[in-house]
């Protein structure tokens, strides 16, 4: 019944039983019974209408960089991902970009930098969406997204609403989201310098990447959040922890805060792992560590 009404919907793809493990960075978590897909924001705008009049509940998917689902699934997901339309909008200055949130950030940065746009370089190599970074207030080096916003685009169920940058609330890895809305698109305000400058820029963050984090290792980034005046990481490496591994689930060598997933970790065995450096860091250094991952589907 639900699938069916939701199929009526023009330009919204709805898809069953789709594996959700391909489409996380930690290849892990069981698969979505519904995965839905707007192809525009009119299809968006209705689908959340849909499903906003009937309180049915469901997940928002931006690249999976940043996610930890349990291996049983979840019931509904769905993805911007068609959303990706990157372009400066009439009537304001060349540095304000306007960005759909299915956008991936990886692409922002390469279409920003082509047009000697500058800003966004110390968030190379952070694998988001926009809608994701934006939610996660993903960031590096003291620098985060918030940073850049101009203004952000939400879809609830009474439609789309545009936010000035006054009016939102960022954090340390912390956005706030009005209930039962989404990120749609975003504004994001750009300094000018030349295309060869910021690739320069670039290419030194990306090299601080490779070497500081276990890039190209499945894994869903820093797990815990950094306590105030503190680094998870150091905490974690000062317990000895670094190479500890239930089933394939492993607190990486390189880099403390991140697990890796060395071929089949389920999610039991990442939670297992969890547990235990929590416990270890409590325990030695009085500091209780809160998850920065978002987890689909289990306590913590
Ligand atoms: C190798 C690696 C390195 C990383 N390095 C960094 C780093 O340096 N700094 C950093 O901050 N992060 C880092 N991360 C974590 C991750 O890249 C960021 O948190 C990123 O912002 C997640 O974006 P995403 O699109 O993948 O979101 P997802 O992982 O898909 O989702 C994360 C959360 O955002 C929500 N969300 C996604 N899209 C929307 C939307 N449109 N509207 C509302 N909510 C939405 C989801 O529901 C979920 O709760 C790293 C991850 C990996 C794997």
């Amino acid at each position: 019944m639900l699938s069916k009404d939701l199929e009526k919907i023009e330009d919204l793809q709805v898809r069953k039983n789709v594996s959700l493990l391909p489409l996380t960075s930690f290849r892990i978590g069981g698969p979505a019974h519904l995965f839905l897909v707007p192809r525009t924001l009119k299809a968006l705008e209705q689908t959340i209408s849909y499903l906003g009049n009937r309180s049915i509940s469901y997940k928002v998917l931006g690249q999976g960089s940043n996610l930890f689902i349990n291996d049983k699934g979840v019931k509904m997901v769905m993805t911007l991902a068609a959303l990706n339309r990157i372009h400066s909008p009439p009537g304001h200055p060349f540095r304000t970009v306007s960005v759909e949130a299915g956008c991936r950030l990886k692409s922002l940065i390469s279409w920003s930098t082509r047009n000697g746009l500058c800003g966004l370089e110390n968030l190379s190599g952070i694998p988001a969406s926009v809608g994701g970074a934006i939610s996660m207030n993903a960031g590096a080096d003291k620098c985060s997204m918030a940073e850049a916003i101009d203004a952000v685009q939400f879809t609830g169920p009474d439609g789309s609403c545009w936010f000035r940058r006054d009016q939102l609330q960022f954090d340390y890895r912390f956005f706030r989201l009005p209930d039962n809305a989404l990120i749609s698109a975003a504004r994001i305000q750009l300094g000018k310098s030349s295309p060869d400058q910021i690739r320069r820029n670039v290419r030194k963050v990306m090299y601080k990447r490779r070497t500081t984090q276990p890039v190209g290792k499945p894994s869903a980034g820093c797990v815990f959040r950094n306590p105030p005046g503190d680094s998870a990481g150091k905490l974690i490496d000062q317990c000895g922890l670094k190479g500890l591994r239930i089933g394939d689930a492993e607190v990486s060598k390189k880099h403390a805060n991140f697990i890796v997933n060395r071929g089949k970790a389920s999610a039991v065995q990442v939670m297992d792992l969890l547990k235990i450096i929590r416990e270890r860091v409590k325990k030695e250094a009085d500091v209780e560590l809160v998850p920065e991952v978002s987890i689909w589907g289990m306590e913590t």
